[in-house]
């Protein structure tokens, strides 16, 4: 059985740092906001190209203490596309504000530029971009837009560490970014983890304080906040891990070329190759994808679907979100997601494409 992801192989890797660095945690008797916290989210502000890093409790939290610091609330409007994870999504509805969802790119799967401007309005405050599948947004005509009707550029980099828009990385492309380190994830922990970056100093400063209970003093409290931070011990085998990141990534990147390269079958769309994606998923689409899965499933190929149900479609957004996004849809009918990650073995990567070349 060839698996979509194995964790527990690529945790192994670096079995003996982990355990070392856990064990350098459990001894300090620190285990919240210390220095294996301050090392890492420096390390990681680095890694972005960003001033500061804040790191918190999960990716969901990230988003929501970006528009937390921003201010945003109150029906205030976001612009959103329509087939992101549902996350993205709940980070606007939690902090009171108006998700307003804009269809994406079918090439890219990523929000379509061309399609912001219609949905402008004098409540619109920002827009959400998401990098999703691990492809940064082309941010050019995004910055433009969002200057000629100052809106705030928050992006949602849950999977997409380390990519970059011409050279720019996620995490440094807007106002303030959000990051998961999701055990799944390009760079994962081993449980829940988030950060948020900036090269906005206030943001910065305020998002500290609002993952503490808005308190930058003990017991005194500036702003109504959260209880989301990243706990020592995450934040050590981050700080591990977040040193193989660009290999891991590289090695996403060489997979992802061979199977566009080799991948031939009229039946099958495949994305298309960017160098400067870090492909989190490798999602292929196809008229029968139920049938397309099961076939794999036969031939020992696990795959996944990266989403099966368009948030508009969700049972708690029911007639919130709108009722009409055809090319979200047709993503969602049609995407499939073949196995990626760096520990997938090139026999494995050969026999996707020989199983698929087959269908
Ligand atoms: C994983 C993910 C999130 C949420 O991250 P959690 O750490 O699971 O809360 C947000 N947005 C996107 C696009 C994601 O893939």
């Amino acid at each position: 059985m060839i698996k979509f992801l194995d964790l527990y192989k690529i945790n192994e890797r670096h079995r003996k740092e982990i355990d070392e660095r856990i064990k350098k945690v459990l001894d300090s008797g620190w285990y919240l906001l210390g220095k294996e916290n301050d090392e890492f989210c420096n390390n990681f502000a680095k890694f972005c190209g960003a001033k500061y890093a804040v790191g918190v409790a999960n990716g969901l939290d990230a988003l929501k203490l970006a528009i937390m610091a921003l201010g945003f609330k109150n029906g205030d409007e976001i612009l959103v596309p329509s087939n992101t994870y549902i996350a993205s999504i709940l980070a606007i509805s939690e902090c009171d504000c108006k998700p307003v969802l804009v269809e994406p790119d079918i090439n890219t799967y990523n929000i379509n530029h061309a399609l912001i401007e219609a949905k402008i309005t004098d409540k619109t405050k920002a827009v959400l971009v998401v990098h999703l599948y691990g492809q940064a947004v082309d941010m050019t005509n995004i910055k433009a837009v969002a200057e000629k009707y100052n809106l705030k550029i928050i992006e949602d980099a849950a999977q997409a560490h380390g990519a970059s828009h011409k050279g720019i990385k996620t995490g440094n492309l807007g106002d303030i970014a959000g990051f998961s380190f999701y055990p799944g994830k390009n760079l994962g922990c081993l449980g829940d983890g988030g950060a948020v970056t900036t090269n906005n100093e206030e943001l910065y400063n305020k998002v500290k304080a609002l993952r503490n209970y808005g308190s930058h003093k003990k017991y005194e409290n500036l702003y109504i906040g959260l209880n989301s931070r990243l706990d020592e011990i995450q934040a050590a085998v981050l700080d591990v891990k977040l040193k193989y990141l660009n290999n891991d990534n590289d090695y996403r990147r060489k997979i992802a070329k061979y199977y566009i390269e080799n991948i031939k079958n009229e039946k099958i769309i495949l994305p298309n190759y960017n160098d400067e994606h870090v492909y989190h998923i490798f999602a292929v689409r196809t008229e029968k994808r139920d049938e397309l899965q099961n076939y794999l499933k036969e031939n020992g190929i696990e795959t996944l679907i990266h989403y099966p149900i368009p948030p508009h479609k969700q049972v708690c957004y029911k007639g919130i979100l709108g009722d009409s996004y055809p090319i979200s849809e047709e993503i969602h009918r049609t995407i499939l997601s073949m196995p990626i990650s760096p520990v997938i073995t090139m026999e494995e990567a050969e026999n996707v494409v020989k199983v698929l070349n087959n269908y």
